[in-house]
């Protein structure tokens, strides 16, 4: 039939992506703050020089097609380069978050059964731990050793290596990257990325409803490149030429310094980060760095930081998504409608976590019947599930899928869809409170605590009632030199959630526990108060 197969084959491969950025933004800069406080510059033509360099010294060392090679390593350019150079040979990078427990860390890397590790100097001390336990890893190559360190050096390895090097020219379904969640029960589970999927995923980043990038765009990237492959950001970076700014280090001053000296225009991190900036800021009184926009996911971003944001000029992107969409499935972004909003209801409309980008399909379904699908009507709260291109269908190694007939994937989280397409994230299918038949959301009451400025953190959970089934119990605390007792608390809470909805118990604690992630663990909170009774 006349038209059939009239253009031209072209495989979504990863080398796309770095063959263009050599090509077409080969000068725009790579800068790189290193852990000792120096920082290097380089660009797009080089990391592409480098990528085919590491590609080489990889085959010289016998990995092959398929191989996993593993990276725990912060963010900078000789990271970067491994994020292509394997790629580029046919390799699966699995890169390893250095937070992870000692048990996870042992785990993962046997059950990833990486060749080589490629680590940065400041994680010697977990590489010394863990050596003996890891029991597939052939060479340890250090990103950044000390001078004189007789260790093998990334920079000394590629260099012996001269960059003439054609890619390797596999399957658009093959693996190229694999990164494991962190798994609050159980063992870490792998999520194995394919070079279509990561294009897919990239590609559709790159619209102004989510990233906006183009060749004008400075981006820091605080989140990190052993997270849920850095959100996709340095592929559509390479993409559209994008000026990267990254950092070894994650303290505030070196963000707020790199981001004033370096121009950048947007960043992206979980909350966590903007906390830190915030707190950095008020403590030296300098203004927020001149940020055109913001990324913030991970986690729910609370109101009072898209307020500051906001009214520092700084456009929010609110993000959900978690290493099983490759991340991305939502962004939130201006509408139509955007400039004949109140601020208020802005801020209310950036709290929630954006639309669905380009392939991201998303339907909530009843919590105690999965098969009955829930309206979109802003109200009805059920199970988040997801599919499309870049949404895993398979754990690693796993013998069955992860998602149904059709293809839907059960994100354990709780929503609600909206007629304009915004998701609203409400809770964790596993964190919910059921009292009395209906369900309160953990995390509304958790933001909404934080608004009271005197509660550093706050974690709300359900405790067994004989009356209600469940009764929620807030667990804060406090600010350091702040004083605040639990009827103030609750007071403070009462014109902000449902009259029900409000604890039965406010208790103070010096901690909360935390998953090797930074979020709230829930789990590890239910297990320590295990034996908790309300007062009658
Ligand atoms: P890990 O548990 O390893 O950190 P992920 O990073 O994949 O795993 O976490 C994904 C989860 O993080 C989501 O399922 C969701 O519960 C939560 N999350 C991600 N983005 C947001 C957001 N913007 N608001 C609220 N929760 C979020």
């Amino acid at each position: 039939m006349a038209g059939l197969g009239a253009m031209q084959d072209w495989k979504m491969r990863i080398t796309h992506v770095i063959d263009h950025a050599a090509r077409e933004h080969a000068t725009r800069e790579i800068v790189t703050h290193w852990a000792d406080g120096s920082e290097t510059r380089t660009n797009w033509g080089e990391i592409h020089r480098d990528a085919r360099r590491m590609a080489q010294a990889l085959e010289a060392l016998g990995i092959e097609p398929g191989d996993r090679v593993a990276s725990m390593a912060m963010n900078h350019s000789r990271h970067l380069v491994s994020w292509f150079g394997v790629a580029g040979m046919g390799g699966v990078l699995h890169t390893v978050n250095p937070r992870l427990f000692e048990d996870q860390l042992e785990y993962i890397v046997n059950h990833a059964e990486d060749r080589v590790l490629f680590y940065d100097a400041a994680f010697q001390p977990i590489v010394d731990l863990m050596r003996d336990r890891w029991s597939t890893v052939e060479h340890y190559i250090c990103y950044d050793p000390a001078p004189g360190s007789d260790l093998l050096a990334f920079e000394d390895w590629i260099g012996a290596q001269d960059g003439d090097y054609a890619w390797v020219d596999g399957e658009e379904r093959d693996p190229c990257m694999l990164c494991y969640t962190s798994g609050t029960t159980g063992h870490p589970k792998g999520v194995l990325y394919e070079h279509r999927s990561t294009m897919f995923h990239a590609w559709s980043g790159l619209q102004p409803s989510a990233h906006d990038f183009d060749p004008s765009t400075v981006m820091l990237p605080v989140v990190p490149m052993f997270h849920a492959a850095s959100w996709g950001l340095p592929y559509g970076g390479a993409m559209a030429g994008v000026k990267f700014v990254f950092s070894a280090v994650n303290e505030p001053q070196v963000l707020c310094d790199l981001m004033d000296r370096e121009g950048v225009t947007t960043s992206a991190g979980v909350p966590t980060v903007w906390l830190a900036m915030f707190q950095h800021c008020d403590a030296t009184g300098r203004d927020l760095p001149k940020l055109d926009s913001a990324t913030i996911g991970g986690s729910a971003a609370p109101q009072f930081m898209i307020e500051r944001l906001m009214k520092a000029g700084i456009k929010v992107q609110h993000a959900w998504g978690m290493t099983e969409t490759s991340p991305i499935g939502t962004v939130g972004s201006p509408t139509a409608d955007w400039a004949r909003m109140s601020f208020e209801e802005k801020v209310a409309k950036s709290r929630m976590q954006g639309r669905p980008i380009f392939g991201i399909e998303l339907r909530t379904v009843d919590l105690d019947d999965r098969t009955k699908e829930l309206p979109r009507d802003g109200e009805s709260s059920g199970a988040l599930q997801v599919r499309g291109p870049w949404v895993i269908k398979r754990y690693f190694k796993a013998e069955e899928d992860a998602v149904d007939a059709e293809g839907w994937f059960d994100t354990g989280d709780v929503g609600i869809l909206h007629p304009d397409g915004t998701l609203q994230l409400t809770d964790r299918t596993k964190d919910v409170i059921k009292s009395g038949g209906e369900w309160i959301s953990s995390v509304e009451l958790e933001n909404a605590a934080c608004g009271h400025p005197a509660v550093a953190e706050a974690a709300a959970i359900g405790v067994h009632h004989p009356q209600w089934d469940e009764r929620p119990v807030l667990f804060v605390v406090r600010k350091e030199g702040q004083d605040v007792g639990a009827q103030e608390v609750v007071n403070f809470l009462s014109d902000k959630v449902a009259k029900w909805w409000l604890p039965d118990a406010v208790e103070f604690v010096d901690d909360i526990p935390h998953t090797a992630t930074g979020k709230i663990s829930k789990k590890d909170l239910r297990d320590r108060f295990a034996d908790y009774r309300l007062a009658d």
